[in-house]
């Protein structure tokens, strides 16, 4: 297990600006770069292609998740398009049969219009997943911990049962490379959505791809280049100052996790919770070994169902209703009817997603707030029949 590179995630770009020596890097929003001469282009010329500010966010980003380049994009989905443009048509994908929603809905458009052949397999299941790359796949997407039930899946066991082969990709949203870096583990790719946890101020959306090898690092590129998917200068700069301080944000995530479970374990209205730190979750031998800690999402089924659900997110305060997360405000969301509501009841219900399901994403506020604000919610979710005053009431009183 590797550790994260603090200190470059701190510095990156910091004292680059040869000119006026600028402490922090400079923002160049130009689209075009002069020509030093006919035939003598300098190393910039069109923005799509490169960019300075860019630049010094995809060299970060390699760094710390070990790999040899990268790529900066404009959103995570898209930078779960570009990695596809790898693969010849009609490719076969293995992907978990609980992926991000958009990467789903990304695969299975693609599968339904023959461009390639998905499957979705349970990962956690050891011969279904024998099974599916006995058909010789030509990438195997891997996502860990999962959303929302934070399966884990053994990222080295998995790269090693795939082979040389196969192009192994790791989605690594849910933990940033503050906390995991898969390359370590064996993938060739490495996909974040920086709206999460790199940035971590919820107010950038972007994506980025990591590649293994400069080969595949120099496919990236001009894929990206090609179908224009590159990140804006002034998105890249934004993310530059999330990530300086992901690491002191990542402390204080997970301190407040750490006394929120505990919290949530003695609280009667708790049915189960799921975080991969709990000695009963299934994944837990797993991520004590791959992961540098177990993050700070977390779900768990509250005793009843969808009218304790609204009762409970009503009577929060510090817990914003929202969808997305890894910012530094702590968000509740209902997977059932948000984030996973494009999937069937059926489909729901086999992937483990019931209604009293609820999702956290823990923020870096004063841990005490947080733990009242719960508590007040969870005190008042098991009254019934709920009242309209007490869903409108939100003071803690
Ligand atoms: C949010 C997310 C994405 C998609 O990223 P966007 O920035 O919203 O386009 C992909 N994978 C995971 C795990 C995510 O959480």
């Amino acid at each position: 297990m590797t550790i994260f590179n603090e200190t470059a995630a701190v510095r990156a770009g910091i004292d680059c600006d040869q000119q006026h020596g600028a402490v922090t890097p400079p923002l160049y929003l130009s689209s075009n770069y002069a020509f030093a001469d006919l035939n003598q282009p300098r190393k910039y010329d069109y923005s799509r292609s490169g960019n300075p500010t860019r630049d010094i966010l995809a060299e970060a980003l390699a760094e710390l998740e070990q790999a040899a380049g990268g790529v900066v994009t404009s959103t995570g989905m898209s930078a779960v398009l570009l990695v596809m443009q790898l693969l010849p048509k009609e490719a076969l994908v293995i992907a978990p049969h609980d992926c991000y929603g958009g990467t789903f809905r990304l695969l299975s458009t693609f599968h339904e219009k023959g461009l390639l052949q998905v499957e979705f397999v349970d990962q956690s299941n050891l011969s279904d997943i024998q099974r599916s790359l006995k058909k010789k796949p030509a990438l195997l997407w891997i996502e860990t911990p999962s959303n929302p039930l934070l399966r884990v899946v053994d990222v080295h066991a998995l790269c090693e049962l795939a082979g040389p082969e196969v192009l192994k990709v790791v989605d690594n949203t849910f933990l940033s490379p503050a906390l995991q870096q898969p390359i370590t583990l064996g993938a060739d790719l490495v996909v974040h959505s920086t709206t999460k946890y790199i940035n971590g101020h919820s107010d950038v959306v972007g994506g980025a791809v990591l590649a293994k090898t400069a080969e595949l690092t120099e496919q990236i590129t001009w894929w990206a280049n090609c179908i224009g998917i590159t990140a804006s200068p002034f998105d890249s700069l934004l993310t530059i100052r999330g990530l300086r301080t992901l690491h002191v944000r990542m402390k204080q995530h997970l301190a407040n996790t750490e006394q929120i479970l505990a919290f949530l374990q003695k609280h009667p209205a708790i049915e189960k919770i799921h975080y991969p730190g709990l000695n009963n979750h299934p994944g837990h031998a797993i991520a004590k070994k791959q992961q540098q800690h177990y993050g700070a999402m977390l779900s768990f089924e509250i005793k009843g169902g969808f009218d304790e659900v609204k009762s409970l997110v009503n009577n929060l305060k510090y817990f914003t209703l929202a969808e997305s997360l890894g910012g530094v405000e702590s968000l509740v969301c209902h997977p059932a009817t948000m984030t996973h509501a494009a999937m069937a009841a059926e489909a729901q219900a086999k992937a483990g997603i019931k209604a009293n399901l609820i999702r956290l994403s823990v923020g870096i506020e004063q841990v005490d707030d947080l733990i009242a604000d719960l508590e007040y919610g969870l005190n008042r979710c098991q009254i019934r029949p709920i009242k309209k005053s007490v869903i409108k009431d939100r003071s803690h009183g």
